[in-house]
């Protein structure tokens, strides 16, 4: 019997190394991650200067408590805003804490408590986060939630209206749900839900734990949107592998988070803030995003050509983007592994393809080798 708790339904294979967008197992069988560690690993694996950030801030400083000014933390707040509406940042270890810090922001700037999420959508796992998700799998067994979310299904106008009363604070919404099956806002419903916070005085808190940093082609999904949040949570791609997480907000946020009314012991810490700061030089830096997008419709485009549309929704943006198979697709998943490709599910029906930013076409043309190939043989044979 395993050390470990059985939380996790872990796959047979140990990776040990990786490089670019290449893992390799215990056996020396190599892998072509188009997971990224679920998002994270942005710059693909053992990227050179996220070594060298590494290795240098860790020679100098690995950790100073929040109780010292941090001018790194400035500097990295700083490129996270340029060019934005926001003005503040918040640093933490996960996306699910910066949720927990989004919501008692929402919370506390309002005064009041009900905080509106979505049908499949997924926040994280602690108690503030889990009640917030809109999927009863990931509640069960944990009752009672927090019974101020009121979750109502996605993209649907008058089911949000319906609950729209003097006690809500914030509307909470990932701007393409990514556990939820890769399910984006359509631009009605960003207009709904814009001009409901407008006319009510409610914030919007966008969750981009997932898509954040370049992920859907540009720096934040918000901008393709339609959307203009008060409040964004990132994590996940911040750090490239290295636990972080940031809430951003705007100017008029600025005095509801006073000294003592949140904080964490690790959060941006002087490693985390220097290996973040390498990922958002380079995701920011001209050209990279340029890139991606261009890497998206390569991958997008081979796909429906080889993937008939009525057996198959190609959607997504960016390099997330997902493969409805109208079936569930743990199987496939598996033999993509034995095949040599990463891939990981999203919802029950859809293949989720989340490379390294840095992929490679060729990668890409690999990729959709193995996926093509497992998904236009019969699965009775
Ligand atoms: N929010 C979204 C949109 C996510 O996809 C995730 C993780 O999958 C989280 C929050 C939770 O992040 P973490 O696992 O870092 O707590």
């Amino acid at each position: 019997m395993s050390t470990l708790f059985n939380n996790y339904a872990r796959r047979p294979v140990h990776l040990v190394k990786g490089e670019g967008t290449v893992v390799e197992d215990a056996d020396g069988k190599k892998y072509l991650d188009f997971t990224s560690g679920i998002a994270v690993v942005s710059l693909g694996h053992a990227h050179p200067a996220i070594v060298n950030a590494i290795q240098v801030q860790s020679e100098k400083l690995w950790h100073v408590s929040n109780l010292f000014e941090s001018p790194e933390q400035e500097k990295l707040a700083a490129s996270l805003i340029k060019d934005t509406h926001f003005a503040h940042a918040f640093f933490c270890n996960s996306g699910a804490e910066a949720n927990e810090a989004a919501i008692k922001l929402a919370r506390k700037h309002t005064g009041k408590s009900t905080i509106i999420t979505f049908d499949q959508s997924f926040h994280g796992r602690t108690f503030g986060a889990m009640a917030a998700t809109g999927q009863d799998k990931i509640k069960q067994g944990f009752g009672p939630m927090l019974d101020t979310f009121k979750t109502v299904p996605f993209n649907d106008p008058g089911a949000l209206e319906a609950v729209i009363g003097d006690d809500v604070a914030a509307i909470m919404l990932e701007v393409i749900q990514g556990e939820g099956g890769i399910h984006a806002v359509t631009p009605e419903f960003a207009t709904v839900i814009s001009d409901i916070c407008k006319s009510k005085g409610i914030l919007c808190i966008v969750d981009e734990v997932q898509t954040g940093i370049g992920r859907t082609g540009t720096r934040y999904a918000y901008e393709q949107s339609g959307l203009k949040p008060d409040i964004m949570t990132l994590a996940k791609g911040l750090g490239g592998g290295f636990p972080i997480g940031a809430m951003l907000g705007t100017a008029e946020l600025f005095d509801s988070f006073g000294p003592g009314t949140h904080g964490t012991t690790f959060g941006g810490n002087p490693l985390a803030v220097a290996v973040a700061q390498t990922v958002v030089d380079h995701v920011f830096e001209e050209g990279f995003l340029k890139e991606v997008n261009e890497k998206s419709n390569a991958l997008i485009r081979k796909l429906k050509v080889s993937l008939s549309p009525d057996q198959y929704d190609i959607r997504g943006q960016g390099l997330l983007i997902g493969i409805d198979c109208k079936e569930d697709v743990a199987p496939f998943i598996r033999q993509a592994e034995e095949a040599g490709l990463l891939v990981v599910q999203a919802g029950t029906d859809v293949i989720r393809l989340l490379p390294p930013l840095t992929v490679t076409e060729e990668e890409i043309d690999q990729a959709v080798d193995v996926l093509t190939s497992i998904l236009l043989v019969p699965t009775t044979i």
